[in-house]
């Protein structure tokens, strides 16, 4: 049994967060695959090195004087060397990277020093061999993944060391240059590492216990979600609710890899399981997440009905446009196409005159609509959640303006004005969650 066992960066701010990684990952003989990130913040004011790196990244760009940056990310590296008595020694690494630096430098080779420099520190720490992630994550030149070889590394690095630390968020091109994942990609370097190695468990270490049930900005300590499904967790994660990186599950979905979501400063409390096959608990919402910030078209022709092709028309026009669709609710001879704002920005009234002109048809504007998704996997088939739904926003005196759910019964999505997205949230949670 073999347990990758991936940290993120506020589990790795200090020397007293490394040294609580160390005591987990010693006190499991199953975890010999470690993943960090760069070290994060220590307080809510403090700046991630990932961050700072991007900083002096720019500095350099614009030949602005680097020199304080530097500095800063050197000292928490040097801090934490120094505090924990690790033997290698982080200063000649770093010295060397300080001789790199120039306007020219990639900006995907200086930000991943951020989780190169912690992975050495670690490796040193725990006594566990350092893999580059330039010789595990295969690119091709188009950007995607070589799957095959990807895994050929893996496997081969993993039955040389036995027990291994490697950086997360980046990977290389064939020939050797360094590819950036997304902001907060190390976890889905946690699952392709996973994956290849098709282990018992992806356990995925943070500074909360587990995913919650809610915004915790709108509900003050939202319930933890016990165990959530892979399909769930998409669901709640498009919403809005911020837990792993999106890419996170693709991988290891296709193994059932559990993934194990855990706080490092409390590392007894189970945190969440993310799986396909979860306990048939009592709950039925499982969470409940939103976004506010959405638009909608609103389009109207008599007859619509009757026309063939019509909608198809509408849609094409959006497709013209690059612009992706959230949701169709319609009428009869009405109906509306509800998209994100920031995609519609720069083309909106364009997409008005284009409707107009080639539907003939009636086209307002709708703005200020936030939509909110109620998921859980035990929903299906079950009667009276949408009278329960309807019924607390009934009370509360909130408008529904659009309804939706998919063929899975999976979710159920509102949309509401955006004034009354937190209440909404509220209600909702008060009625099916808590
Ligand atoms: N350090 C990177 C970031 O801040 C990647 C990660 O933490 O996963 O986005």
């Amino acid at each position: 049994m073999l347990v990758v066992t991936k940290f993120g960066g506020s589990s790795l701010s200090c020397a007293t967060q490394f040294a609580k990684v160390k005591n987990i990952v010693m006190s499991d003989p199953k975890r010999k695959i470690v993943v960090v990130s760069a070290l994060g913040k220590r307080d809510s004011s403090d700046t991630k090195i990932t961050d700072l790196l991007y900083i002096l990244h720019a500095h350099l760009k614009y030949s602005v004087p680097y020199e304080d940056i530097w500095n800063m990310i050197y000292t928490r590296f040097v801090d934490v060397q120094n505090e924990l008595h690790i033997s290698y020694d982080i200063k000649e690494d770093m010295n060397t990277l300080y001789k790199e630096l120039n306007k020219n430098i990639s900006l995907d080779y200086l930000v991943s020093r951020g989780e190169y420099l912690t992975a050495k520190l670690m490796s040193s720490y725990l006594g566990f061999t350092f893999v580059d992630a330039k010789d595990l994550l295969c690119f091709n030149y188009d950007g995607k993944m070589d799957e095959e070889l990807t895994e050929k590394k893996v496997k081969q690095a993993f039955s040389e060391y036995g027990t291994i630390v490697v950086p997360g968020f980046y990977g290389a091109y064939p020939n050797g240059s360094l590819r950036l994942l997304s902001r907060g990609g190390s976890d889905v370097t946690g699952s392709i590492l996973s994956k290849c190695l098709n282990v018992s468990l992806y356990e995925n270490w943070t500074d909360v216990s587990g995913i919650l049930a809610a915004d915790p900005r709108i509900i003050p300590s939202p319930k933890a979600i016990k165990e959530i499904t892979y399909a769930e967790l998409r669901e709640l994660s498009y919403m809005g609710a911020s837990v792993l990186h999106e890419e996170t599950v693709f991988p290891v979905q296709q193994l059932n890899i559990p993934i194990n979501l855990k706080n490092t400063n409390d590392p007894q409390h189970p945190g969440t399981l993310i799986k396909n096959d979860c306990a048939d608990e009592d709950t039925i919402v499982t969470g409940i997440a939103g976004k506010k910030d959405f638009l909608s078209f609103n389009i109207s022709k008599d007859h619509m009905s009757n026309e063939v092709g019509f909608l198809r028309r509408a849609l094409s026009i959006f497709e013209k446009y690059n612009v992706s669709i959230e949701h169709i609710p319609s009428g009869i001879d009405s109906f509306s196409v509800v998209v994100n704002a920031a995609s519609v920005e720069k083309c909106q009234y364009e997409l008005v005159t284009d409707l107009k002109k080639e539907l003939d048809a009636e086209v307002s504007i709708e703005s200020d609509i936030a939509l909110v998704a109620i998921v859980g996997r035990n929903m299906a088939k079950r009667s009276g959640i949408c009278g329960t739904i309807f019924q607390t926003l009934g009370q509360q005196k909130i408008n529904v303006k659009l309804l939706a759910q998919g063929p899975e019964e999976l979710n159920i999505i509102i949309g509401v004005a955006s004034k009354d997205y937190e209440q909404t949230v509220r209600s909702l949670y008060q009625n099916l969650v808590a």
